[in-house]
């Protein structure tokens, strides 16, 4: 795990943020809310320490989409850019997909696999967890 530094931006270029590693929980999610959030089939995350991860142009707008979930994304242009969840609040996630170079980081882990929409293929090297690895139904399908 390295503490290389990552940069970011969305769609229009007004946000920009820098992520510094080590980078955690690199994955797909298939859940419905970042469906939803983020108008794609799935999104995909990495997590770092939330004091390692700074915007340094414009300003994310907030979306509150459960309590204690904020989805922070660019007003102008629409594009996700982060996740935060006061479950894990040392933690922030932001989008690999909104990274200036993309390929650097790559999932290693897909989840909520349960809300999987059925025309989706990914990449079958990837463990599959019903919801997230460590819960009750922890059984990678
Ligand atoms: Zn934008
Ligand atoms: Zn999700």
């Amino acid at each position: 795990m390295s503490d290389e530094t990552y940069s970011g931006s969305c769609f229009c270029g007004s946000i920009k943020y820098t992520a510094t590693g080590p980078v955690r929980y690199l994955c797909l999610c298939h859940c419905e809310s970042c469906r939803r959030a983020a108008g794609a089939p799935f999104v995909a995350w990495g997590s770092v320490d939330v004091d390692n991860f700074e915007i340094t142009a414009g300003s994310m707008s907030i979306h509150e989409s459960s309590p204690g979930v904020c989805r922070g994304f660019c007003k102008q242009c629409g594009c996700s850019l982060t996740y935060s969840n006061k479950q894990r609040e040392k933690d922030i996630d932001f989008t690999l997909a909104s990274l200036e170079d993309p390929t650097v980081l790559a999932p290693t882990a897909q989840i909520y696999v349960v809300d999987k929409i059925s025309w989706i293929e990914t990449n079958p090297d990837l463990p599959q967890y019903p919801t997230v690895p460590g819960a009750e139904d922890n059984d990678s399908i």
